[in-house]
């Protein structure tokens, strides 16, 4: 199999594209032979404390030259699923520029909404906890974009979304009724919808196991681990998400390499 004869590619983007601000070595010339190729690809992240407007700034400061259809944030899938419900109310925990983004499409109801919506609230608040906690007490809707539970940065990993879950459920018993990112059958169907693809000609490269690899089990997806972001060989060999190809890093993915 000849990566080059795929038609869409899916990039992750903490620990495959980028660490923190910085661009990965090899990640633009990947790009490049992309492009020439005329190969589609967008950025799949998770991280919904930015919109894709927000990510498009972060990964054009890094030197890439991508435009909005080049991204994808779990947050717009869940937008999109919530519009075909033809949901208007909601509560969120979201910081202020999620949340301003998400009023464009809803409205805010703090008393009486028709579901509970998590994003990776980097502006999470005492105040907000409790607000969600008496909400989910009721019996309303509970969402979150995605269900990761640490955001790599430079330094150390921070709690995302995974890790609110884990302390919502020990305050409320309760569980998510929908998680909306990598590697949910919703983010797939997003996919396959929005940009016209069929999963055997899709491609993921990922750096996470549970989300970006995990995407690719069970259909037509082909995976490809790279092992510069949290993966490392002996976590892979512990674990029982295979990957259809992996490498050290995206420097080292040959679109004209024959490939098992
Ligand atoms: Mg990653």
């Amino acid at each position: 199999m000849k990566l080059k004869n795929k038609k869409f590619f899916l990039l992750d983007k903490d620990g495959t594209l980028s660490l923190g601000n910085k661009i990965l070595d090899g990640a633009k010339d990947f790009i490049k032979s992309l492009r020439k190729n005329n190969i589609k690809f967008a950025v799949a992240t998770n991280n919904s404390s930015k919109t894709a407007k927000g990510h498009l700034k972060s990964l054009n400061s890094m030197g890439l030259d991508f435009t909005l259809e080049n991204i994808i944030v779990s947050l717009d899938v869940a937008i999109n699923y919530i519009k075909a419900q033809g949901i208007k109310r909601i509560f969120w925990l979201a910081n202020s520029e999620v949340s301003n983004y998400l009023s464009d499409f809803f409205i805010f109801d703090k008393d009486k909404p028709e579901l509970i919506l998590v994003t990776f609230d980097t502006e999470l608040n005492y105040s907000k906890l409790v607000d969600l906690v008496n909400l989910l007490h009721k019996d309303i809707p509970y969402y979150v974009t995605h269900s990761d539970i640490v955001c790599p940065t430079e330094k150390y990993d921070i709690p995302d979304v995974g890790s609110f879950i884990k302390m919502i459920e020990m305050t409320t018993s309760r569980k998510p009724d929908i998680s909306f990112g990598k590697p949910s059958k919703y983010y797939i169907e997003y996919i396959k919808t929005r940009f016209n693809v069929e999963e055997k000609d899709i491609v993921i490269i990922g750096d996470r196991l549970y989300t970006d690899i995990k995407l690719a089990e069970g259909n037509d997806i082909t995976s490809i681990l790279v092992l510069s972001g949290e993966t490392t060989m002996e976590m892979y060999n512990e674990s029982n998400i295979k990957a259809d190809i992996i490498v050290e890093s995206i420097k080292k993915i040959k679109l004209n390499e024959g490939y098992q």
